[in-house]
């Protein structure tokens, strides 16, 4: 079990605790449950101040998830973490719709008018809706976060290599290879400059090798505009030839592979802007943040024999991870981004007619769709207890979601909200 998070009576955040004194809280009364995702408590008496331990939030953004961690830096224990699921595809697929459908409403209606369409500007600086949910959702989280424990700090993923350490002329050929730091800004970088794939027969997904493009027992430098990614077959076939000859058959691929090596670091560092705007509002938070590469995270993470996924990868993220990180105990929080709903009243089929119209009014009896609710029914064809996402209808008769299916037909007067819909779903 990860910690238990908890606030006091003032709703400012306190260290953390075992789930064990948790429960013990409860028992003895002396705290309530705030929010039941993540799990945090609130005491229920005042205490005297107590100092708190510093932590430090970490995010490893990614364009389907994004893992975050909350460290203790100085005892190594992964206190707190997640796995944010964006919903990117979902709203590109929304916006698509949406523009379809007044597409063909307009060619329906209105006569022919000229196509106006460059007559909008886009702001500096603008992404798509899609990249910037991903944005606002970790924003979310963060801020979210903050409020519950006592955040001080901040560490985010911001690059897939630092071009600095890479260009360092000291590094030798041997230190490519054996698990380095350089070498795995190096690797990253060489799989980014050649697509993840063996520069010489285009294969993917299998162990690639860096390689010298002239080589070393024919005097081929160690700099990096030496250096190519192969397949282990590929590095065989070739093994000290000369890169002309080994392509004597094929000019084209030898012309690209050279083209590719001699291009300059700085036009092939991937410069993502979206992991940039996210570091302009992380720090628009006013807490100091760390920015680490791909390579330091992989490197982290593989010199502490770490599985590779994406809450991991955010607790090794910067060079503030600590030699020893304690994960035993970590269930991750797998949180789903759902969005808030469509504003559209009027829904249509699947070829575009309008065929059902929603109500304005999305609170009925004080619950509304995608709340979290208990329901213990006593009476009645249905009795039983049921916890699961509501769906709510007017007429005050709702669907519940549970676990073992769907029950229909619950009177809200049976039910309960335990967390309010805002946007996130969860699995445990
Ligand atoms: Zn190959």
């Amino acid at each position: 079990m990860s910690k238990v998070l908890v606030i006091d009576t003032s709703l400012r955040p306190l260290d953390p605790i075992h789930p064990a004194q948790a429960r013990q809280l409860l028992r003895n009364g002396k705290a309530a449950i705030f929010r039941r995702f993540p799990f945090t408590l609130i005491l229920k008496q005042a205490r005297p101040e107590t100092s708190v331990q510093p932590l430090r939030i970490k995010i490893d953004p990614g364009a389907k998830k994004t893992g975050i961690a909350i460290v203790n830096d100085i005892t190594g224990i992964v206190v707190f973490a997640a796995e944010l699921q964006h919903r990117g595809f979902a709203i590109r697929e929304s916006l698509t719709s949406r523009r379809q459908l007044r597409r063909s409403r307009r060619n329906r209606k209105t006569r022919y008018r000229q196509p106006r369409f460059d007559n909008r500007k886009r702001s500096n600086g603008w992404l798509a809706p899609s990249l910037m949910s991903r944005i606002h959702n970790i924003e979310t989280w963060v801020k979210k976060l903050i409020q519950l424990v006592p955040i001080t700090a901040m560490s985010q993923e911001l690059v897939r290599f630092d071009t600095q350490l890479m260009q360092n002329p000291d590094i030798q050929g041997k230190e490519y290879q054996q698990g380095t730091l350089a070498g795995y800004e190096t690797r990253e970088y060489l799989l980014e400059k050649f697509g993840r794939k063996c520069a010489y027969c285009d294969k993917q997904d299998l162990p690639l090798q860096i390689e010298h493009i002239a080589p070393r027992a024919k005097g081929g430098s160690n700099r990096i505009s030496n250096l190519a990614l192969s397949c282990e077959k590929c590095n065989l076939k070739k093994g000290t030839k000369d890169i002309k000859e080994f392509l004597k058959k094929d000019p084209v691929r030898l012309k690209k592979i050279e083209a590719q090596a001699k291009k300059p670091l700085a036009d092939t560092a991937a410069v993502n802007a979206a992991r940039f705007k996210l570091l302009e509002v992380l720090k628009s938070t006013g807490l100091p943040v760390e920015t680490g590469s791909g390579g330091l995270t992989k490197f982290n993470r593989t010199r502490q024999n770490l599985e590779k996924t994406h809450w991991i990868d955010a607790a090794v993220v910067g060079k503030s991870t600590p030699e020893k990180l304690i994960i035993s105990c970590v269930k991750p929080l797998s949180i789903q981004a759902v969005g808030h709903g469509s504003r559209q009243s009027c829904r249509t089929n699947k070829y575009g007619f309008p065929s059902r119209h929603v109500p304005r009014e999305k609170i009925h009896f004080g619950f509304q769709t995608g709340d979290i609710v208990k329901a213990v029914v006593k009476t009645g064809k249905k009795v039983g207890t049921y916890v699961g996402k509501v769906a709510v209808r007017s007429s005050g008769s709702f669907n519940i979601s549970t676990k073992n299916g769907l029950v229909q037909g619950i009177s809200h007067k049976f039910c309960k909200r335990i967390h309010a819909k805002h946007g996130y779903s969860y699995a445990v």
